[in-house]
């Protein structure tokens, strides 16, 4: 059977290729992104495997299904970027890796936390230049600290049991509250109450009609004054120009982003040598409190490893008959 990569990276042929399961399948590697101009790449695979940023609109879903394409294998845990109305429309079963390493992305959250905190951006500069002034290096004790997580998943519960292997307090706002959390000490409040009590910020919600810039000009005026925001979810969760008024007026006292609304055209390409178009991204980089990943929360050897195994048995069940995994609309 052969399948067809988008969006590939040397990380994704390396991890796919040295997985066992891997036999008997034909994978062909993409660099492009999955679009309407790349989809007839697809033509004669029955299954495309496709990442975050791919599109997976109705059209470029058409246009797959026209060349043969039967199965979407998503190497990812989000499927907000599917048309899944159109894939059942067009007979195409669509398979996703619930799980995969939430230590991963909650690890990486903290790591933003740390380094927002104890400003090792800047001091990782100064030192290579010769600068060992601590001149506005003064960091805060995360001890004793209330951490608001925003869905209390898989990913924000790894999260919050780090942040209460700190000494943090601990509030949670989830539809659905996790035992796990209270059992963690965690207060379960409403949104707005969290945002008015929590001094760091973590998002850790999917990208839903409801989630989408659930954090905004409103709601960041409901921060304390100097609070700490990470996003790690999807970029969609936060409105993003609005973070550049509360950064200016101080509202936002420190800003850690591995995801962005407008990621899709920039994220995982090398653009060092291009002027960046995006000019609110270009604004974001200008302050001295943010810090922005390009969506890389999930790259551990351990996750990758998981990635590579889960989406090929995905797909090895799915051809034998026996699905698993399915995202239905
Ligand atoms: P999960 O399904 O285990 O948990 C999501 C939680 O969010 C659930 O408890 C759910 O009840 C809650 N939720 C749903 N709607 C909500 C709302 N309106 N407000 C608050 N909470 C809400 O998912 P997970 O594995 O923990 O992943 C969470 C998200 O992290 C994914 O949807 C994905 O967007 C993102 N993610 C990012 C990366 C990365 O590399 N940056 C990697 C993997 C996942």
């Amino acid at each position: 059977m052969r399948v067809l990569f988008f969006s590939s990276q040397t990380y994704d042929q390396d991890s796919f290729s040295n997985t066992p399961a891997s036999h008997g399948l034909e994978l062909h590697f993409q660099a492009a992104r999955l679009s309407e101009g790349t989809a007839p790449l697809a033509s004669g695979h029955e299954v495309v495997c496709a990442f975050i940023n791919d599109d997976l609109s109705a059209p470029v879903l058409k246009r797959l299904a026209a060349g043969g394409t039967r199965l979407i294998a998503l190497r990812s845990a989000g499927y907000n970027h599917v048309d899944l109305t159109a894939a059942k429309q067009l007979g195409l079963a669509v398979v996703r890796v619930p799980a995969y390493s939430p230590h991963a992305v909650a690890e990486h959250a903290v790591a933003l936390i740390l380094a927002l905190n104890r400003r090792l951006h800047r001091a990782y500069n100064r030192t290579r230049e010769g600068n060992f002034s601590l001149h506005g290096l003064t960091g805060f004790d995360l001890h004793g600290k209330t951490v608001g997580v925003v869905g209390t998943g898989q990913i924000g519960t790894a999260f919050a049991r780090i942040m209460a292997g700190f000494g943090c307090q601990l509030l949670a706002y989830d539809p659905h509250p996790n035992p796990e959390l209270l059992a963690l000490g965690a207060r379960y409040l409403e949104l707005p109450a969290l945002l008015r009590q929590a001094q760091i910020i973590s998002l850790h919600c999917p990208l839903t009609e409801q989630t989408r810039h659930l954090i905004n000009s409103q709601s960041l005026a409901q921060l304390q004054p100097g609070a700490m925001l990470i996003n790690t979810g999807r970029g969609a969760l936060i409105d993003t120009p609005a973070l550049i008024e509360a950064l200016k007026d101080g509202q936002l006292g420190y800003l850690g982003l591995d995801v962005y609304e407008e990621e899709a055209q920039l994220f995982f390409e090398d653009r060092s040598d291009l002027p960046l178009q995006d000019d609110v991204l270009a604004r974001l980089l200008t302050f001295p409190n943010v810090i922005v990943t390009a969506h890389q929360a999930f790259l551990t050897h351990e996750a990758l490893a998981a990635i590579a195994a889960t989406t090929l048995d995905n797909i090895t069940r799915w051809a034998a008959g026996n699905p698993q995994n399915l995202v239905e609309g």
